[in-house]
């Protein structure tokens, strides 16, 4: 019997592993491995031997079994930031029910869609993945609000707070998990990912930031992160949107045109099926038709430019990642009505509220009063200033962490 159909047998349950299984199981991953590398979009980040995207700030010896991309995907998994996104608010907080998305969960539904879009266009799928678990590493608590209350409170000391720009402060700087230095030592390319997947910088305005090619649009495996976070959450928003109770699948459909085509073609397949099932096939069918949208849209763009090397995506002025003209105009129909029906509703504007009330009285606090800050932070208000410091120190906190020091902080000054 040759080796192969041995494995055939083990794959369909008929043996049990053995020795040569797994050794020719794990020669036949390495076979895959080049492969996929070989099958590389001519347009993808190589990630290869002398690619310049694989430089670190310090050397890092070379692993065998895994590529530079793979490693920062572990280097991120485990940093403690990305932990505490399971304790930060995504749209609802947990404290109304442990079924909704956390910026963890979130962030995972990312990372599948942007490996899967990845995957279908031959890009980097390792950079891909690294840049979507990395995507959101630098939100505050309470989601957006907590952002927008941090943003004001660093507004008035002629500052400004912006996730992605924190996001690289995390990785650079606040990690310190190695003995030889600071931050988790990333790539280049993930680097680079972290602050441009969502929007453009200049150099005149963000001079700090010149070594990662302000002048150049980012490869397609960056690019493709804000739509694969946008077709997340424009899914995991209405099925939270309905978990909670705010919103209502038969108002959904009669307001969400892309999702109540979806809707129709479900209850068509499964006639008499309960709506609480179909809803959430349309969710899943609403999902697929957005990144196949985003996966043909990307690669008709690329072909149109007459693009075959990374360079050609790099010095393209607009962005190749993007949505088809129809599926851009029914996610911006259904952005519209996330914000009308569901993000500013009285129920969720009062969390807001509390988010605004909680950030503000403790950046206030710290402001007044530096010498109650950690002794961490010391040596930062230093090189930074106390501004920056106290909203580093709150950007960091979970949901739960923040509430606690908000409390202590109130009977203290109560005493
Ligand atoms: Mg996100």
């Amino acid at each position: 019997m040759f080796i192969s159909d041995s494995l055939e047998e083990f794959r369909e349950g008929k043996t049990l592993p053995n020795a040569t299984h797994i050794q020719t199981g794990l020669s036949l991953v390495n076979q895959e491995l080049q492969r996929t590398g070989g099958s590389l979009h001519l347009c993808a980040v190589s990630g290869g031997e002398g690619d310049p995207l694989l430089a670190r700030v310090y050397p890092a010896p070379l692993r065998a079994s895994r590529t530079s991309f793979q490693r920062d995907r572990e280097r991120i998994v485990q940093a403690r930031a990305f932990r505490r996104l399971a304790g930060k608010t995504q749209v609802f907080t947990s404290r109304a029910s442990d079924h909704f998305r956390s910026r963890l969960t979130h962030t995972m539904e990312v990372a599948q869609i942007a490996r899967a879009t990845a995957s279908a266009l031959g890009l980097n799928e390792d950079l891909a993945e690294s840049l979507a678990l990395v995507h959101d590493i630098g939100h505050p608590p309470f989601g957006h609000a907590g952002e927008r209350a941090l943003d004001r409170c660093l507004q008035r000391h002629g500052r400004r707070f912006d996730h992605n720009l924190h996001a690289l402060r995390i990785v650079e700087h606040f990690e310190q998990r190695y003995a030889a230095h600071r931050g988790l030592n990333l790539t280049l390319g993930v680097r680079e990912g972290i602050i441009k997947h969502s929007r453009d910088y200049s150099t005149d305005q963000h001079p700090d930031l010149s070594p990662y090619f302000l002048n150049q649009s980012p490869p397609l495996e960056a690019q493709i992160i804000d739509l694969a976070d946008e077709i997340a959450y424009l899914t995991a928003d209405l099925d939270d949107g309905v978990e909670s109770g705010l919103l209502e699948i038969a108002h959904i459909c009669d307001h969400v045109e892309i999702l109540a085509r979806c809707y129709r073609i479900v209850a068509k397949q499964h006639a008499g099926v309960d709506q609480k099932y179909l809803f959430n096939e349309a969710l899943q069918l609403m999902q697929n038709t957005l990144t196949d949208d985003l996966i043909e849209t990307t690669r008709a763009n690329t072909r149109a430019i007459g693009a075959n090397c990374l360079e050609d995506i790099r010095n393209h002025p607009e962005r190749l990642a993007v949505f088809s003209p129809q599926a851009e105009a029914e996610r911006l129909q259904e952005k519209r009505y996330l914000y009308d029906t569901l993000y500013t509703c009285r129920e969720l504007e009062n969390e807001h509220d509390k988010a605004e009330e909680v950030v503000t009285s403790l950046f206030n606090y710290w402001i007044e009063d530096p010498a109650e800050l950690p002794a961490a932070y010391f040596e930062e208000v230093q090189t930074e200033g106390l501004a920056r410091t106290v909203a580093d120190y709150i950007a960091g906190m979970t949901d739960s962490f923040i509430l606690l020091q908000y409390a202590q902080i109130k009977r203290t000054v109560r005493r």
